[in-house]
């Protein structure tokens, strides 16, 4: 079995032992990276499991592509049961680890236990140690990880590592990138610092040198020619990705209007301007920045010249950041979004939930639900940067009205009570993003049935926004499939596209590549599932074709709703906020509009065979696909 390291690190924080499991246990049926990880958590982590014990298992994982030199190979997957929602969790995330962690010689690391004091895990050229970080523990992610790096010696180890808010179990902490190349990539959604800073794992780092071997050298690089052809010439891949990166998404999502505003109040940004793209690039961009393998280059690196964040340089917003700790909480200034961003990475807190939950406190604020006193005599009206900041830091160490929003909208509005769940903005638990439903139906519904909550990259059906209603028709039944506002076609779509994105995780590439920033369906088509096909058949030598690649997407995603089902999510908690069920904009691109959800959960439930009224997987399917291990454990439908 070539491309992969063959073997699985497995740890044991409380007795501190290590084993190996062989990476063809799961190669066949679920690939590596999402897949591995699907299938390792359902296996170790029973329903009603606590995600701070040391029964919560932590899986980090590369794909059976990272390392070769397939464009965009560059995604690390981190698998856990998140202490944010309580089901299924997971974040992924960019850089160069996942090269490295196979260089040193695993496929993956699984992580179980809890270690008693600060530790480091420590993998190279097939070895692992457990290290001591009582010296790091209490540093930003940015820090601790420059100084394991100085005190190893090892100048280009690559590393993830957590901030102050993932020690103290805030539940909205991330994992950021350290390293060459690779400064501040997020696996930031649903909770992941924390079930690190809940182990004492204060990071992990990886390097190494042994090769990474394709099956048919020639005949794979054939392929990855052929590829990077088709991103240059692709007017996304070419142009917009390495200009703009994701934050050309401001400008066309304030066009349709379904730019989050004022805690989803609006669909347009009056500072929409001073916030995009456009502006990034004239005024802060210093360079484009690539991660491992990458053609696109959408990360942005930032240097702020002038005012009272004059002097630095780093890493650069996204559209999420640029949405969520921008126009969401009202601040309309670049810089002020930029610092945010940098502080959010160094102690570790996501920032689409940490501008979700602010906003969400502005918006009880503006509404009286929370007054000044209460807040500890911070000015929480939309805009006051300086409230954001320093909210950002209170996250972070639990202090003030920090400690209860980061335990997330959703625990935060249970908390506060009087109402303010109505203001709370999430899907089972999870904070929704900067695209706002009422303008994207497609994308809405890829929020509501992706396994970890509100997630815009589940499904990513750009479908909705490049394809033509012939190929609705074709494709999905519909040409309503083609349009943002269509409801027809929206559950087939999302299906195809969630299997794909399955795929994309799996492997350990980016959805930039090989689906998200294309102009046209037929580039999707060309370098979806035929082209990750051919190029994980070169590689390894296993032969999969696009049919049978399909269907592993198909596995993992009913396995990941399998977990969720063992935990008690039914069809009840594939839901949106009242907000986008009834409260139509009065203005903009997406005046009037509101989301028809229930049709298209009809159409998706029954496009992936599942209980139309529960939402449960039937038998019959779990059957098809392999997870006969299942049935009993969710109770299936016939
Ligand atoms: S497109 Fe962006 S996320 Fe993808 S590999 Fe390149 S820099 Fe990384």
């Amino acid at each position: 079995m070539k491309a992969y390291a063959g073997k699985i690190l497995e740890v044991d924080l409380t007795t501190r032992k290590f084993s190996h499991i062989d990476t063809k246990k799961y190669a066949k049926d679920f690939l590596g990276g999402r897949g591995l990880g699907a299938k390792v958590l359902y296996d170790s982590v029973g329903p009603q499991t606590n995600p701070f014990s040391g029964d919560n298992v932590l899986i980090c994982s590369n794909g059976p592509l990272s390392g070769t030199s397939a464009p965009g190979s560059s995604r690390t997957h981190f698998t856990f049961k998140s202490p944010l929602t309580g089901i299924y969790g997971y974040s992924n995330a960019g850089g160069h680890f996942a090269a490295e962690l196979k260089y040193a010689g695993f496929d993956a690391i699984v992580v179980k236990g809890k270690s008693e004091k600060p530790c480091y895990l420590y993998v190279h050229d097939d070895v692992a140690e457990i290290k001591d970080a009582s010296a790091y523990w209490g540093e930003t992610t940015f820090s601790a990880g420059d100084k394991i790096m100085k005190d190893l010696g090892e100048r280009y180890a690559q590393i993830f590592a957590i901030g102050q808010a993932g020690e103290n179990l805030v539940r909205i902490s991330s994992i950021i990138s350290v390293g060459n190349f690779t400064e501040g990539k997020a696996a930031a959604r649903c909770g992941g610092g924390a079930v690190m800073g809940s182990k004492k794992l204060k990071a992990i780092v990886a390097i190494g040198t042994k090769p990474v071997e394709v099956a048919e050298p020639e005949k794979f690089q054939a392929e990855v020619d052929d590829m990077i052809d088709t991103l240059k010439s692709d007017k996304g891949s070419a142009e917009t990705a390495p200009m703009f990166g994701t934050s050309f998404l401001v400008r066309s999502l304030g066009a349709n209007g379904a730019l989050v505003t004022h805690n989803f109040q609006l669909g347009k940004f009056e500072f929409e301007e001073a916030i995009s793209g456009e502006e990034m690039r004239e005024k802060y961009l210093w360079k484009a920045q690539g991660c491992y393998g990458c053609w696109n280059r959408c990360c942005r690196y930032v240097v702020i010249r002038s005012g009272p964040f004059k002097g630095f340089a780093g890493k650069g917003p996204e559209f999420e950041t640029l949405s969520m700790m921008g126009s969401n909480v009202g601040v309309g200034r670049l810089d002020a979004i930029i610092k945010a961003n940098e502080l959010a990475d160094a102690y570790g807190i996501d920032t689409i939930s940490g501008g979700s939950v602010i906003g969400f406190a502005m918006e009880l604020y503006q509404r009286g639900i929370l007054t000044k006193e209460e807040v500890g005599g911070l000015d929480l009206r939309w805009g006051n940067y300086e409230t954001v900041l320093e909210l950002i830091r209170q996250i972070a160490f639990k202090e003030g009205l920090g400690k209860i929003l980061g335990e997330g909208v959703k625990i935060a509005s249970e908390i506060i009570g009087r109402g303010s769940e109505k203001y709370a903005m999430h899907t089972k638990g999870l904070e929704h993003i900067g695209g706002d439903p009422r303008g994207q139906t497609g994308f809405t519904l890829g929020y509501v049935t992706a396994p970890r909550g509100a997630d815009h990259l589940g499904a990513l059906p750009v479908f909705e926004y490049i394809g033509k209603p012939e190929e609705g028709i074709k494709f999905f039944g519909s040409a309503e499939a083609a349009n943002r506002f269509g409801v027809k076609g929206k559950g087939r779509l999302v299906k195809w596209q969630e299997e794909l994105m399955a795929i994309e995780d799996s492997l350990g590439t980016c959805k930039t590549h090989y689906s998200h920033f294309s102009s046209t369906f037929t580039k999707i088509l060309k370098l979806g599932f035929e082209k990750q096909s051919r190029l994980f058949s070169l590689a390894t030598g296993i032969e999969l074709s696009p049919s049978q690649l399909q269907k592993i997407g198909e596995r993992i995603v009913n396995l990941e709703r399998a977990f969720n089902v063992r935990e008690g999510i039914t069809r009840k908690d594939d839901s949106l906020p009242e907000r986008f069920l009834k409260e139509p904009f009065k203005e903009g691109g997406s005046a009037g509009r509101v989301v028809n959800l229930e049709p298209m959960l009809d159409e998706y439930y029954e496009a992936r065979n599942w209980d139309i009224r529960t939402g449960i997987p039937k038998r019959e399917k779990l059957l098809e696909l392999g997870l006969d291990f299942v049935v009993d454990e969710i109770r299936a439908p016939a």
